[in-house]
């Protein structure tokens, strides 16, 4: 599948940093623009349907796995997650860089679907760190964050088959190295084809 847009997929273990540094991200780029996933979990605090995500019950999920509604779906720490066709589809068509905040299952599979999509894995600086980092967000109960702790491990055996990995030590570093990675990814020859067709055609490039 071909898209004016690129597609920027983010994972990384539960406390490492990710939702903070996407969201630094869009801030300082308004062509970065999120997908928002559907999921089975209830809200925390602040979450706004339709903002962070779309909160839907297990019979609505059913539904739309049943109607092939997903790009990719996985169950994570329980609860079920995925990425709609018409959360990536609509944006990127539109010429904006969409940009995933999802499991590693869910990244693995995208990177089949679109080989085009990049791949940044988010890691901790430590465990010490990590734990500190669920602890002092506050949003999880106890036995949440241990069950999240034992997936860290899983998850960050699986960062090798990323194409980038950022350590969130000092914050914004981290989010200098995502800037970095998304303008290499618009100047690659074949986004750049596409966002300059004029130009590639005006200079007689196939
Ligand atoms: P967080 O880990 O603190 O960000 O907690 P969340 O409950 O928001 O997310 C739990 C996990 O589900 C994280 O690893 C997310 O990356 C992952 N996730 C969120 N949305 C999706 C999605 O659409 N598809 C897949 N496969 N995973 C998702
Ligand atoms: P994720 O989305 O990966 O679960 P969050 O973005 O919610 O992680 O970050 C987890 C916690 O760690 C938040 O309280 C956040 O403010 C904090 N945090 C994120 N990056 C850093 C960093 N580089 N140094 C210290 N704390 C951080
Ligand atoms: P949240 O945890 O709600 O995703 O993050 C809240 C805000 O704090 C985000 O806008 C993020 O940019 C910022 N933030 C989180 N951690 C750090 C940090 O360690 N250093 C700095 N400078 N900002 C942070």
């Amino acid at each position: 599948m071909d898209y004016p847009g690129n597609l920027i997929v983010v994972a990384a273990p539960s406390g490492a940093g990710k939702s903070s540094l996407v969201k630094a991200l869009m801030e300082l780029d308004a062509k970065v623009q999120p997908s928002v996933s559907h999921t089975t979990r209830d809200p925390r605090g602040q979450e706004k349907h339709g903002r962070e995500y779309f909160f839907a019950s297990q019979s609505e999920f059913d539904a739309m796995v049943a109607a092939d509604a997903f790009v990719e779906w996985a169950e994570v720490h329980g609860n079920r997650y995925g990425t709609s066709k018409k959360a990536i589809e609509e944006r990127m068509a539109q010429g904006a860089d969409v940009i995933l905040e999802i499991d590693f299952q869910g990244a693995i599979q995208i990177k089949q679907i679109f080989a085009n999509a990049v791949l940044i894995f988010i890691l901790p600086p430590s465990w010490e760190e990590l734990r500190s980092r669920l602890e002092r967000r506050g949003e999880d109960a106890p036995d949440v964050i241990e069950l999240r702790l034992a997936n860290a491990a899983i998850e960050m055996a699986q960062a090798h088959k990323f194409d980038f990995v950022i350590i969130n030590e000092l914050f914004d570093r981290a989010v200098f190295d995502m800037k970095t990675i998304v303008h290499a990814q618009r100047l690659k020859f074949a986004a750049q084809r596409r966002a300059r067709a004029d130009t590639f055609k005006s200079l007689n490039i196939a």
